[in-house]
């Protein structure tokens, strides 16, 4: 993996090992079949929230590990090298579910829905786009009109990470249409999980504390080219009725919070990518390594060998842009162009190592028997969630700009 110990130190160590070694324990074992079944991974979700891994950069109060952003992130990247599924299983509750409420939310807001959440007892959503508006995310249709002390919320989600799974989301709704993204407030949703049979077996998903709102309900699982075992739906909300206390941050000062929930959410994305990217390079140098072609391993070719060299050096590059961003975010500092160059870079790296990856398998490498090519399946999201990377390169070049004075 190379020395990086500039950025990390011993609890960053720490928690790489711990989460390297479940997840070859618990996770390799099962994750061709959750894949190819596209189930959910209810038991090793209960056992991700038995070490910790919903809450990791959280405080001890709120049933968090108590550790760092970077800490978080390399746990993702650990999930993400053995299977992509469960490492966004952490990473979209993390930083879109928990984080806007841990960085937003009133102290009692933080003990209601924080808790429950870092303590893995239930996942949390994260509910921006809609079938009409994705990368424009301001053009959003669900509105939430006042009535009383209370906000009567209409319309739809998509594309929503633990949609079903999902007991806490935070959404975003117009609550002055006429002031555009000025005019969008952040709301704090509950629901109960789409599968409280699998919840009581694995005592994980399900908090009876909950109020199940009236009128929020879930579509049918998205079918997906990858992240088969993640569950991705729709949300819908027919006059759902929102206690006031359920505001997150200050009416019509949502967009805000999303943009800063994204800034951190690309950073998971990256580490995601770097984890996938890492686990298709190992596969790849194990795979070289015993297979034998014209008398020799094929590792033994300069073209194979150049090739895997290509693979090092963007994923060294690509864990070294993921693990700056995440140290600027953790200590308060200008992050937004950092955070958008890690989660290019790292996405395009994942898609470009995993596709040699596949490459270097030959005819194997397209076949379910070896897991580069649900690596690559897996990878092509993180060109497209949380900002595509078109939207990246618009997010780069206008805080070049801004650097510049030219905006
Ligand atoms: C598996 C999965 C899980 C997801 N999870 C969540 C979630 O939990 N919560 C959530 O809110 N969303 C989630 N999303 C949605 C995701 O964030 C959006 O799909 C993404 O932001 C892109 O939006 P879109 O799909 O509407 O594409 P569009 O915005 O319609 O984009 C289509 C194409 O046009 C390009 N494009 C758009 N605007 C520009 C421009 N100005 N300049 C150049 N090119 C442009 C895009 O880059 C893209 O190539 C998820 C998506 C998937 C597939």
């Amino acid at each position: 993996m190379g020395d990086l110990s500039l950025f990390l130190d011993e609890h960053h160590e720490m928690i790489r090992d711990m989460v390297r070694d479940f997840a070859e324990a618990e996770i390799a074992p099962v994750a061709a079949e959750l894949d190819e079944a596209e189930a959910f991974p209810w038991a090793n979700g209960a056992r991700m929230a038995h070490l910790g891994l919903f809450g990791v950069p959280f405080e001890e109060e709120y049933g968090g590990a108590g550790m760092d952003l970077l800490a978080a992130a390399i746990a993702v990247e650990e999930l993400a090298r053995v299977d992509a599924s469960h490492s966004i299983m952490v990473g979209a509750h993390t930083s879109l579910a928990a984080t806007p409420i841990h960085r937003w939310g009133t102290a009692a807001q933080k003990e209601r829905f924080l808790t429950p959440l870092a303590s893995g007892q239930v996942l949390g959503g994260f509910g921006l786009t809609e079938p009409g508006s994705g990368s424009d995310a301001a053009a959003m249709r669900t509105v939430a009109e006042k009535s009383g002390n209370r906000w009567i919320l209409n319309g739809q989600k998509t594309w929503i990470t633990h949609g079903g799974v999902g007991e806490i989301f935070v959404v975003g709704a117009l609550t002055s249409p006429e002031r555009g993204a000025r005019g969008i407030t952040a709301f704090i949703l509950t629901k109960e999980t789409c599968d409280p049979a699998a919840a009581a077996e694995h005592g994980f998903g399900h908090s009876d504390d909950l109020v199940s709102m009236p009128g929020f309900s879930v579509g049918q699982k998205l079918r997906k080219l990858g992240w088969n075992a993640s569950d991705t739906r729709e949300l819908v909300f027919e006059d759902v009725e929102i206690p006031a206390e359920n505001v997150l941050g200050e009416m019509d000062h949502g967009f805000p919070i999303f943009l800063d929930t994204l800034d951190g959410g690309r950073i998971g994305i990256a580490a995601h990518a770097l984890g996938i990217a890492q686990g298709a390079l190992d596969e790849a140098v194990r795979y070289t390594g015993e297979r034998e072609q014209f008398g020799q391993k094929i590792q033994d070719f300069q073209g194979v060998r150049f090739m895997l060299a290509e693979m090092q050096v963007r994923v060294h590059a690509a864990r070294v842009m993921t693990y700056h961003a995440a140290r600027l975010r953790m200590e308060g500092k200008p992050h937004k162009k950092e955070a958008s160059i890690a989660k290019l870079f790292a996405s395009e790296t994942a898609m470009e190592v995993t596709t040699r990856a596949v490459q270097l398998h030959g005819g194997y490498g397209y076949s379910r028997e070896y897991p580069v090519e649900r690596m690559m399946r897996d990878a092509k999201i993180t060109e497209i969630g949380e900002g595509t990377s078109e939207i990246q390169k618009i997010v780069i070049a206008r805080e070049l700009l801004k650097e510049h004075g030219q905006v």
